[in-house]
């Protein structure tokens, strides 16, 4: 504080932070310290490895607050600065500190427990990849990284982290999911013209799961990728459009850009008055397996004993 001075001048907050001239980045001045029995601010690195006696921050301290930030930023650009910091980085890294053990444990520790996340991150990708289920009757999945900390920390009773529980694995799927689904969309935004296919089926428990197909063009090659479920409320054609729209909407792609539209033959899809095939840019080519599958179907249509064969079978598989 100075006297005679109508607005005193004190150490504050600022005084502890470095403001970038450029970027405003704001950054904490570490190295700093106060000290409220002599009412100055020291440098600790200076205190401790330097004895240049012209340096203050580093002998009897600094309290000329009118000047703070010309001399700060001074001292943190000088040389004797910079080398005692270089010191002291050094000094708490290798040798010298008194918490090296602990620090050497734990950074083991932590290492370990990255590695375990990276293995179990492996085996679900590797499931994934090969479509495979998490329990099976091949359960001889992993490395010896994986079985030597089974052994280790297996059993170990509820509140010891194993990371090895359904929990992580599909908080792992979730977050490989979404990143697949950037990817894509990154893609189908860098090729920009793209076409669709849209296709309700039943899944594994006989409810119906409306799917949803892209097909781009990249640099090296045609990309045909299944983008994802649709929400659907009904099956009219206007229901299924809305939800399509309303998907690429969400994710940025301009549906303008999409150029050819494939579906079933089903009315509601390809219907002349209310289906979904109604964008001008995008031509309409009806799914040429559907097709044949149609063909096969009224081809059997015709023979009694096939009839009642696959209905029997139908009946059975709704049982
Ligand atoms: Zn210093």
């Amino acid at each position: 504080k100075y006297e005679n001075e109508q607005h005193p001048r004190r150490c504050t907050r600022s005084t502890f932070q470095r403001v970038h001239t450029k970027s405003g980045e704001v950054s904490e001045r570490k190295w700093l310290i106060y000290s409220p029995t002599s009412g100055s601010v020291y440098c600790f690195p200076c205190k401790l490895f330097s004895n240049n006696q012209k340096n203050h921050f580093g002998n009897a301290g600094f309290q000329d607050w009118k000047h703070a930030d010309r001399a700060l930023s001074m001292h943190e650009n000088s040389e004797p600065h910079c080398r005692a910091m270089v010191n002291l980085t050094t000094h708490m890294d290798t040798e010298g500190s008194i918490d090296k053990c602990l620090v050497t444990q734990y950074r083991a520790e932590k290492q370990y427990w990255r590695d375990m996340l990276h293995c179990v991150l492996n085996v679900v990708r590797s499931l994934a990849e090969h479509g495979l289920a998490f329990c099976d009757e091949n359960e001889n999945f992993g490395s010896p990284f994986l079985a030597q900390h089974i052994n280790k920390h297996g059993n170990m009773g509820r509140g010891h982290a194993l990371y090895l529980s359904s929990t992580i694995s599909e908080e792992f799927i979730a977050l490989l999911g979404e990143k697949v689904f950037e990817h894509i969309v990154k893609e189908l935004k860098e090729a920009k013209y793209f076409s669709v296919s849209v296709d309700s089926t039943p899944d594994i428990s006989n409810l119906d799961q409306l799917t949803c197909v892209v097909r781009y063009v990249l640099p090296n090659g045609p990309v045909e990728c299944f983008r994802t479920f649709l929400d659907f409320e009904t099956h009219s054609g206007q229901d299924i459009a809305k939800s399509l729209l309303q998907f690429f909407e969400k994710i940025g792609v301009n549906i303008a850009d999409c150029r050819g539209q494939s579906y079933d033959n089903a009315s509601n899809f390809s219907g002349k008055y209310q289906g979904i095939e109604r964008s001008e840019n995008a031509v309409y080519i009806p799914c040429c397996t559907h097709s044949l599958n149609l063909v096969g179907q009224c081809a059997v249509d015709c023979c009694f004993t096939a009839i009642s064969f696959f209905s029997f079978v139908q009946k059975l598989c709704f049982f």
